[in-house]
């Protein structure tokens, strides 16, 4: 059992090693932007909705997210825990998710933060583009093909991956997202780790902190 949240600023990687966390505890990966994206896709009202918060690089409003968050957990594959990716977004999110799980006697066990310098954040949105199918995402400075290497599904660049919608959620992640963070942090679940290095280094880096994580859980 375990309930993880994965955090950090745009481009910290948390989309290229959530799979792999997901498989290490048998666990899905959760992100709300995907459930959004899904609901646009499928045009429901809630996607339309999210759609016109999302284009313009601002935060779906809180009730909205959780609700949908919350219908989401209530499927089976969350038996064993689940791994949030973009949620919570806000101090009043990661309260209302407390508050949620202690219903059923769960916690948040772990916040792993994916730590990185806003300038390198920029620098990687700037680049990167996505798999239409299965969501995979890729970065222009190392990834040159047109079709995804997993599924071979198009890729494209999200809306919201555009220049303005990038400044205006950089400054969301400081204003709004850092402090779940320190809220986190005075409940002493979190985990920082630096990102700055390649795919691989950091990959070593964060195993290397869930073995430690594993170990304390199963003394
Ligand atoms: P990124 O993490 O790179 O911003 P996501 O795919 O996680 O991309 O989210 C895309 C957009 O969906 C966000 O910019 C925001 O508008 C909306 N969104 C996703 N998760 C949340 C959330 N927890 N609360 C409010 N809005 C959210
Ligand atoms: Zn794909």
């Amino acid at each position: 059992m375990a309930n993880i949240i994965i955090m950090g600023p745009q481009g910290c990687g948390k989309g290229t090693h959530s799979s792999k966390i997901a498989e290490r505890y048998g666990i899905p990966t959760i992100s709300t932007g995907d459930l959004f994206r899904d609901n646009i896709a499928l045009g429901t009202p809630l996607g339309l909705l999210a759609k016109s918060f999302i284009d313009k690089g601002e935060l779906v409003p809180d009730q909205v997210t959780v609700d949908l968050l919350n219908k989401r957990l209530e499927a089976k594959d969350c038996e064993n825990g689940f791994i949030l990716d973009g949620f919570p977004r806000t101090v009043n999110q990661a309260k209302l998710l407390d508050k949620s799980l202690k219903k059923n006697k769960e916690e948040v066990d772990l916040v792993l933060y994916f730590d990185l310098p806003k300038k390198e954040s920029k620098r990687r949105m700037l680049g990167r583009v996505t798999c239409v199918d299965c969501k995979q995402i890729y970065n222009r400075s190392n990834y040159f093909a047109d079709n995804c290497e997993k599924c071979g599904g198009k890729l494209f660049v999200r809306d919201d991956d555009k220049e303005e919608a990038i400044e205006k959620r950089l400054a969301n992640f400081e204003k709004q997202t850092l402090p779940v963070k320190y809220y986190y942090e005075e409940k002493g679940k979190v985990i920082s780790i630096d990102m700055m290095g390649s795919v691989e280094e950091n990959r070593v880096k964060l195993y290397a902190e869930l073995d430690i994580f594993d170990k304390k859980t199963t003394m």
